[in-house]
């Protein structure tokens, strides 16, 4: 049997159905399926994508078996419509239609009336009684095919046009006749000639082997290749042509052409949703030369419309059509985006595909839909986008709040915010220790922005992508962030940044909308998010279906509050170095770093003690009995000292210390590569006083808490970047050592463990050894990422975008997990770890912990939980449950 390239459908029957996409592409499928189902679909056929991808293997021929097939395709579709291709007395017109797996701008636009010439418009004339119609639809075959299939410059057509109604004195097409058509078509016929070197092709079957070709020729032009890479689409995937007989909505006043959406797209209610135009060809309604009408009276009447709705201009279609989406939710059990035509009060379907919907529409549909019985609730987890959801979850500018836009640039972080404009991060961090809300605005941000980034409520730069160091740094810890807003030039000597002609000025306030990239002037009203409601009852069956916990990273107790807020079973990861850099503290930090003995050391972290016992303490009494994972100070030493004369001199100033020995003792630790240096652990190796005031007050804080609250606080203490079971060992009986000491002073004991961050390929690698003194292991993917694949995240940016786009990485390594590279690290840390420990827990705390792709990736291999920055908490726990039900057989 030779291959079937060619799939009918129409008059009740089809040879594919809704399964097939990916051979009849997204387009076909639904045609074929909504023809078997009965529905009025104007009959056609569809060359599969099997075409395509054996046109492009074998130098751009078809497959011998095409032609006759196609031949005995259009022989059915003319005994379906009573038509016949290029008969002059009653033509049959077709569209021709590309249509992919997955729906593709860049891919050819749609030719309508292909068939048409100077015999077929007279048949065409006569048979609608219509002359005007036939020679308007004509031309409009003339413009589309010339432009979509000959590539001729559409300019040309659209001079003649304004040429002859300026001729004739008219403004509208409207006003245009059947003659005027008629010239208009000879001028475009000559245009054409000219441009071409050739007559526009007169012969229909010319005409149809022209679009088809073209179709599949715009399979590999530069929008689609583009389009592809961006959206991980293969290219060996194709597309399909669909040829189908043409209806006409611009009949006259009892045709029409409309789009609707079975539910609102914008808020999931569930009611009948679209637009209409009378008189109209299905163009038309999204070229918004007219303005389309509601489909319906309720919801002309609240737009306070005064042109008739559908359902009142033509009661009995919409009659059927309100049939025909009913049948069509509740055989495909999801909301539906439905393309329409009346032809003279007949009504037929163009296109059904799964409707694109907002976050708060995704869920209300969800909900809405388990509880009319047409999907379980597990079909209702996996339909929601994870990420979609981010959306919902920071605070947002209210809708009919007042706008005046200053600029724009890229939606690096979402969420909006309002603060003073601050264009230092020192300040930035002064300014909110003294309480006030303020907004960095920087070129770009570096590593030594942190602290500033940290105090600020949003971040804007005028440099930087969507992966600049601001925007990662900033949707990891759930800040607000325009990036590359590139009109803006800041002045910092004048202390103002400039967009054009406005200047604004250090302290005046503005409104960030990371969301949507734009800056604005002055305060917003703001909406807060919350999990109520349908996002409530979604959480609930996401949280019953999967099995890894998820934690939250946070360091403040705004954070942690917002992580309880939004599910949080814990924190998996608090920093504690931010707590260090504190305006109060610093000057007790550089003193310790100062410091030439031990004595002197100890001297200046007994003043830090308090501070820190304070901080834990906040953060036990909002995680009550859920477990706190508090890492122990891990950047390089020198980022705490300051770093010119004029600093040193002012810090001098304010401790007394001396301004010399400060800046010579930030040179000796200056290092050329920080990322690698004397961090973490190591510190502690040298300088083994800072951890022990660090544990001592978790200690201390955490049976402060316990004595004043029923709930019992679960210190797990984390000690970074470690390599060895030795580092561990040393460090871990100091900590013991001084828990021994509290308990003892305090009369009262307490559970805790110590375990440590496997971030350095030689943890992973002796992970077997290190669990015998680790209890838990947190996967710090960030460093892992950056150490196993030699990538510096501050700097990567500059080539990794190269990298994915030649297929070298399959995504960027930041935002999602390397699988076959860091992944295989993590699995083999996993087994060995495991295999010395068997109650070991495995979490992780890279900024993949708030990634729907890396989630189920931990899911495979077996971690206990993730952990992820507050805002990314429902994220997680909806990714966490996709993935568990997507590996559970049944
Ligand atoms: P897109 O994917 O850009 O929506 P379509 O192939 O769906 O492209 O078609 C573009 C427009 O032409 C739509 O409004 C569609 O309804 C209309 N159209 C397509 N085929 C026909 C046809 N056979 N008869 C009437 N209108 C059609
Ligand atoms: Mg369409
Ligand atoms: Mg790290």
């Amino acid at each position: 049997m030779a291959r079937q390239y060619v799939y009918g459908f129409g008059g009740g029957e089809s040879d594919g159905d809704a399964s097939m996409k990916a051979l009849l592409g997204g387009k076909g499928a639904n045609l074929a399926e909504m023809a078997k189902l009965g529905l009025p679909v104007p009959p056609g056929f569809t060359l599969t994508t099997e075409v395509c991808s054996s046109f492009y293997a074998n130098h751009r021929k078809y497959p011998g078996e095409l032609a006759p097939q196609v031949e005995a395709a259009l022989a059915s579709l003319e005994k379906k419509s009573g038509k016949k291709f290029g008969d002059a007395a009653d033509p049959l017109l077709v569209s021709v239609r590309s249509g992919g797996r997955a729906s593709m701008p860049g891919m050819m636009d749609t030719v309508l009336n292909l068939g048409l010439n100077d015999q077929t418009v007279e048949g065409l004339a006569k048979l609608s009684g219509d002359e005007r119609f036939a020679y308007d639809s004509y031309r409009r075959f003339i413009q589309m095919y010339s432009d979509v299939v000959l590539e001729l410059d559409h300019g040309a057509f659209e001079e003649a046009l304004g040429a002859h109604k300026d001729l004739q004195g008219y403004r509208y097409d409207t006003e245009m006749n059947a003659d005027d058509w008629k010239q208009v078509v000879a001028q475009f016929k000559k245009i054409v000639a000219r441009e071409r070197g050739k007559p526009f092709p007169s012969d229909p079957k010319e005409q149809l082997w022209g679009a088809i070709g073209a179709v599949f020729a715009s399979w590999m032009n530069d929008r689609a290749i583009f389009y592809r890479k961006h959206n991980n689409i293969p290219e060996s995937w194709g597309t399909a042509v669909n040829v189908q007989a043409m209806v006409f909505g611009n009949m006259g006043d009892t045709s029409a052409t409309g789009v609707a959406f079975t539910r609102d797209p914008s808020t999931g209610d569930r009611r009948f949703y679209g637009e209409y135009l009378i008189n109209a060809q299905g163009e038309d309604v999204v070229a918004g030369i007219r303005t389309p009408k509601p489909l319906t009276k309720a919801a002309r009447q609240a737009m306070g419309e005064n042109e008739l709705s559908l359902e009142e201009t033509m009661p009995g279609v919409f009659a059927e059509l309100t049939r025909v989406y009913q049948s069509l939710e509740s055989h495909y059990r999801d909301m539906q985006d439905l393309e329409f035509t009346v032809e003279r009060g007949k009504l037929y379907m163009l296109q059904t595909r799964t409707g694109k919907r907002t976050a708060k529409a995704a869920l209300k549909i969800a909900v809405d839909m388990v509880g009319e019985g047409l999907i379980s609730e597990k079909e209702a987890v996996l339909r929601i986008d994870a990420m979609q959801l981010d959306q919902l979850l920071h605070p947002t500018i209210a809708q009919n709040s007042h706008r005046d836009l200053i600029c724009k640039g890229l939606p690096a972080s979402p969420g909006a915010a309002t603060g003073a404009v601050v264009f230092d991060s020192d300040e930035a961090a002064q300014l909110a220790g003294e309480g006030k809300a303020v907004i960095l605005v920087r070129e770009e941000t570096s590593p030594e922005d942190i602290h500033g980034m940290h105090a600020s409520k949003a971040i804007v730069t005028a440099r930087g992508g969507m992966t600049s160091h601001a925007a990662v740094v900033a949707r990891g810890m759930g800040r607000p962030c325009v990036s590359g807003a590139g009109e803006l030039r800041i002045d910092m000597k004048a202390n103002v940044f400039k967009v054009r002609e406005r200047e604004i000025r250090k302290g005046q306030i503005i409104t960030v909308d990371g969301s949507t990239g734009e800056v604005l002037f002055g305060a917003a009203d703001m909406v807060q998010p919350e999990l109520t409601g349908d996002f409530g009852t979604l959480m609930e069956w996401a949280d019953r279906a999967r099995r890894m916990k998820v934690r939250a990273n946070a360091e403040t107790p705004e954070d942690a509050k917002t992580a309880v807020r939004f599910g949080a079973e814990g924190i998996g990861l608090c920093r504690t170095e931010h707590m260090f850099f504190d305006a109060e503290r610093i000057a007790g930090v550089r003193e310790m770093i100062l410091a030439t003995t031990r004595d002197g050391r100890v001297k200046a972290l007994a003043k830090l003690e308090p501070h820190q016992r304070q901080d834990f303490r906040d953060i036990f009494a909002i995680m009550g009995a859920r477990p706190l994972t508090i890492r122990f100070l891990d950047p390089p030493l020198h980022e705490f000292l300051p770093h010119t004369e004029e600093d040193c001199e002012d810090v001098a100033k304010a401790t007394g210390l001396d301004p010399r020995a400060l800046l010579a003792r930030s040179k000796e630790l200056a290092e050329s590569n920080p990322m690698l240096g004397f961090r973490g652990c190591r510190l502690a190796i040298v300088y083994p006083e800072i951890y022990e005031m660090q544990a001592r007050a978790v200690f201390e804080a955490a049976l402060d808490v316990a004595e004043q609250t029923a709930a019992a606080p679960i210190p797990e203490i984390m000690i970074p970047f470690v390599i060895a079971k030795r580092e561990l060992d040393l460090i871990k009986a100091r900590v013991d050592a001084v828990a021994e000491a509290v308990f003892a002073a305090r009369k009262r004991r307490l559970d805790y463990s110590v375990g440590t961050m496997i971030e350095l390929p030689r943890a992973a690698l002796l992970a077997g050894e290190i669990a015998q003194t680790a209890a838990f292991f947190s996967f710090g993917t960030n460093d892992l990422t950056q150490t196993t694949m030699g990538l510096s995240r501050d700097d990567a940016g500059k080539f990794l975008g190269a990298y994915v786009e030649n297929g070298v990485l399959a995504h960027e390594p930041f935002v999602s997990i390397d699988a076959e590279g860091v992944g295989e690290l993590v699995k083999l840390g996993v087994q060995r770890g495991r295999a010395a420990r068997q109650d070991l827990k495995l979490g992780v705390c890279g900024e993949h912990g708030g990634d729907p792709a890396s989630v189920a990736f931990f899911e495979r291999v077996g971690l206990d939980y993730v952990s992820c920055s507050p805002y990314r908490v429902p994220i997680a726990r909806l990714a966490a449950a996709q993935a568990a039900l997507a590996n559970r057989p049944d």
